[in-house]
């Protein structure tokens, strides 16, 4: 018996067969047992390369709790609302993963619990299941042509026009801490639903907002104003990283192709029921390498920054267009001090990359 297991051990290592697949990286968030047919959210693996999958889940149908935007929904332990309450929805735009409906008009649900502060479930951004009654829940189709997808793990907005990746901008989600763990921006899908605009909070102002899951709004990154002046700095500093109190953050430097927030606000702000997917950083999601021959560009005269294209809003029209380089030269000789350029969102160092990969490695 053990003579045999040894033996096809071998083989299997012969064959370059993983023996074991604890390698492999979660692709779907926590995949229930009886994950439905269709090509949702709930279907479609976290992978930004694959364009077709990741359109197709953004096009389609999503299922909410009807009500007020600014209202929420327990889901109950058992199907009956005098059971135990193990998670909280937004009404209107927070979409559910319905596993079983029956016949005596209850339905089990999975989603991300979007718990708030003040919420008495505290089940917070966890993945939870639970039931709710059938005849609150109705299916959204989104509004076609733009769709938006944010990745916690690389902290990127990714813009979706027409079925092709359109851009994509540097935003901060949600950091929490051990006394605000409500701070985590809720992941999952959602549909925009209301342009709400500019708003102040805590002396932070934050323009162009569009709601898609109440507290937590798509916004410029915030500014302070100091003698009639708007500053970005310390807000615009940590774009890339986790920085905000649930709210998506979302740059103001124009990409080379003029996108940011503003286009985001111009384009979708009278396109409500646009849909945004929210890609959780789970465990064992690592990121990519960039391909070593990926072209870089820098000025040569004193340019303190690498970009991703000759020319761009963060330099002078004078040093355009600019010197081209390889990514594998970036730390290394006259491009060793360069520092990734804030408008055109260039790919992170390899240094970088892996200090991401290590804290999301599996333990
Ligand atoms: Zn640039």
């Amino acid at each position: 018996m053990k003579k045999t297991l040894v033996l096809l051990l071998t083989i299997l290592l012969l064959l370059d067969v993983p023996v074991m697949a604890q390698q492999a990286a979660p692709e779907i968030p926590a995949p229930s047992k009886h994950i439905t047919d269709g090509k949702g959210y709930w279907q479609t693996p976290m992978d930004i390369t694959d364009t077709k999958a990741v359109w197709e889940m953004l096009m389609s149908p999503v299922t909410v709790v009807k009500g007020n935007q600014k209202s929420q929904q327990v889901l109950y332990k058992e199907p009956d609302s005098k059971s135990e309450p193990v998670g909280d929805v937004t009404r209107d735009s927070q979409g559910l993963h319905v596993l079983e409906t029956r016949d005596d008009g209850w339905s089990l649900v999975e989603t991300y619990s979007s718990s708030f502060h003040d919420s008495k479930v505290k089940a917070w951004n966890q993945l939870v299941q639970g039931w709710i009654r059938t005849d609150m829940l109705e299916t959204i189709t989104p509004k076609g042509k733009y769709a938006l997808l944010v990745d916690k793990l690389d902290q990127r907005l990714y813009i979706f026009e027409d079925g092709e990746l359109y851009d994509v901008l540097a935003i901060s989600t949600g950091l929490p801490n051990e006394r605000q763990p409500y701070n985590e921006t809720r992941s999952g899908e959602f549909l925009l639903v209301s342009p709400v605009g500019g708003f102040e909070v805590e002396g932070l102002n934050a323009a162009m907002g569009l709601r898609f899951n109440w507290g937590d709004i798509l916004h410029e990154v915030p500014h302070s104003i100091r003698n009639g002046n708007k500053n970005y700095q310390k807000y615009e500093e940590v774009l890339g990283e986790r920085a905000s109190h649930g709210c998506i953050r979302v740059q103001r430097k124009r990409t080379p192709k003029g996108t940011n927030m503003t286009w985001v606000w111009n384009t979708l702000r009278k396109r409500m029921d646009t849909k945004l997917v929210i890609w959780e950083d789970l465990p064992g999601r690592q990121l990519a390498y960039v391909d070593p021959g990926t072209p870089l560009f820098y000025n040569p005269k004193g340019g303190q920054n690498y970009h991703s294209a000759a020319e761009c809003y963060g330099v002078k029209k004078e040093f355009q267009p600019m010197a081209q380089f390889a990514y594998s030269e970036l730390g290394t000789g006259d491009y060793s001090s360069l520092t990734a350029c804030p408008y055109c969102v260039p790919p992170r160092t390899v240094a970088e990359i892996d200090a991401i990969n290590l804290a999301h490695k599996l333990p």
